[in-house]
């Protein structure tokens, strides 16, 4: 399979609310991940960091530009990679052991990454079955309704297991961008990985529901608007009912 150089493994593309979408093209839609970069008066945030195939500071300047706090929707390979890369990194409390010892089982690494995620690989000496993310021990240890102060903008972290135990939704009242992680995207939604929980995922959705969001960037495919969140969620919670 071809290799893709290092300068051109991440795409950026800037949104409103001074958001900046990065991503990884030549990994296939379904695995991956939405990395957000947010800028703030007194510092960015860096919502997840992609697979770490490449190295994200090096060939991304934007994220080195001010004092980041890069934060982890949660753990999963994709989400995660470059946050070793990071001096302040923070992550829900029920995955700060997995971003302190991950390893290729607890992160999915193990069985997703394979070749076929690719549609190009990265560059040498990448190989999906060396493949390993890289210790990235927290500095903060977030709970739900604390808060991520960028000096003019605040995001309230609101813990949303179900995908995974530690996950979180990221949402800033004064603009209503939520930042969704892997709960809640415009795509097939992962409910059975080996630490998934499906009692926390229906109480994790119902209570996004009644979060008035405007614009929902999740932790994969493209963003949405508020009027498809909450049919997104509707529809998924129907879906439920009809099952038990
Ligand atoms: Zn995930
Ligand atoms: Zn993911």
């Amino acid at each position: 399979m071809q290799r893709i150089s290092a300068d051109k493994w991440y795409q950026t593309r800037r949104l409103d609310d001074d958001v900046t979408a990065i991503s990884e093209p030549f990994i296939q839609e379904f695995y991956r991940c939405n990395v957000w970069h947010v800028r703030g008066r007194d510092r960015d945030m860096l919502v997840d960091s992609g697979m770490g195939v490449v190295s994200l500071r090096e060939y991304v300047p934007l994220v080195t530009e001010r004092d980041l706090i890069a934060v982890a929707s949660h753990t999963h390979f994709d989400h995660i990679g470059c946050h070793h890369e990071f001096e302040c990194r923070a992550v829900h409390s029920a995955e700060a052991d997995l971003l302190a010892n991950p390893t290729r089982q607890n992160t999915l690494a193990d069985p997703y990454v394979t070749d076929d995620i690719f549609d190009a690989l990265p560059p040498e000496p990448y190989c999906s079955t060396c493949y390993a993310v890289k210790k990235a021990p927290a500095t903060r240890i977030l709970e739900d309704g604390d808060v991520i102060d960028l000096g003019d903008r605040v995001f309230e972290v609101i813990h949303t297991p179900g995908h995974s135990p530690g996950g979180i939704a990221l949402y800033e009242k004064a603009t209503e961008i939520l930042f969704s992680g892997d709960i809640l995207y415009d795509g097939p939604l992962i409910e059975d990985t080996y630490h998934s929980n499906a009692d926390d995922y229906l109480a994790s959705m119902e209570r996004l529901l009644k979060i008035p969001a405007r614009i929902v960037h999740g932790g994969h495919f493209p963003s949405f608007s508020g009027q498809r969140y909450r049919q997104l969620i509707t529809d998924w919670l129907n879906e439920k009912q009809k099952t038990i």
